[in-house]
């Protein structure tokens, strides 16, 4: 049995790399974020606060992320282990979340601010048909044209300077203290998320002494 928790700011790669360690090793992703947007897109009571707390602005509470974790691991379906992305939020679910499920280590993608900066600021969207678009790694064939729907490509209104600036400095406020505290107990690998998507991976089944990664 191997249970772990990854841990990285937004566009490090978190959930790409969960999936790819928990497909041969047959560990359970288990990402809160998509939890709850299953919850939105099937009109729950849990869907229903996280929509009116998204709709305020603010963020999902630590005591719904929680609350949905603890339910998610009561299915007890992940014979061999999870990986798990979006919780602890804070010190306190930290301790007790190690003390709980007998942690095997935590997986740290880091990713330095300014890296996340060129992005997020790299990322459009198709105004036609939604597909995602990055100017660094995948570009349209015509610049500001989707090659699918031949669409206006626009930037996310949330994807400004300013709102990365606020995001970035919201995540690492709640996240810093949870991975010191992992870092004291010693349970963090520090992985560079700057590599190719495959590198990253051996990287971190390397230094957590698994067998590498095939495809
Ligand atoms: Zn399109």
């Amino acid at each position: 049995m191997r249970k772990y928790v990854i841990m990285g700011v937004q566009g490090s790669g978190k959930s790409v790399q969960a999936a790819a360690l928990g497909a041969d090793l047959d560990l359970v992703h288990i990402s809160v974020g998509d939890i709850f947007r299953w919850h939105v897109q099937n009109h729950t009571k849990i869907g229903a606060q996280v929509r009116r707390t998204m709709a305020a602005g603010e963020l999902v509470g630590d005591d719904l992320a929680e609350a949905v974790t603890a339910e998610r691991l009561a299915q007890h379906d992940w014979n061999y282990g999870f990986v798990i992305d979006g919780f602890p939020r804070n010190a306190r679910q930290a301790e007790f979340f190690l003390e709980s499920y007998d942690i095997d280590g935590v997986i740290f993608l880091y990713l330095p601010d300014e890296e996340v900066r060129r992005r997020v600021l790299a990322r459009r969207l198709c105004s036609g048909c939604g597909m995602d678009y990055n100017l660094i790694a995948g570009r349209p064939a015509e610049e500001g044209v989707c090659d699918v729907c031949g669409g206006t490509l626009v930037t996310r209104e949330d994807d400004t300077e300013e709102a990365l600036a606020v995001r970035l400095r919201e995540y690492h406020e709640k996240t810093d203290p949870v991975l010191e505290l992992f870092r004291r107990k010693e349970y963090v690998v520090t992985v560079d998320a700057r590599p190719s998507k495959e590198e990253v991976q051996q990287e971190i089944r390397k230094s957590l002494g698994l067998p590498p990664h095939k495809d």
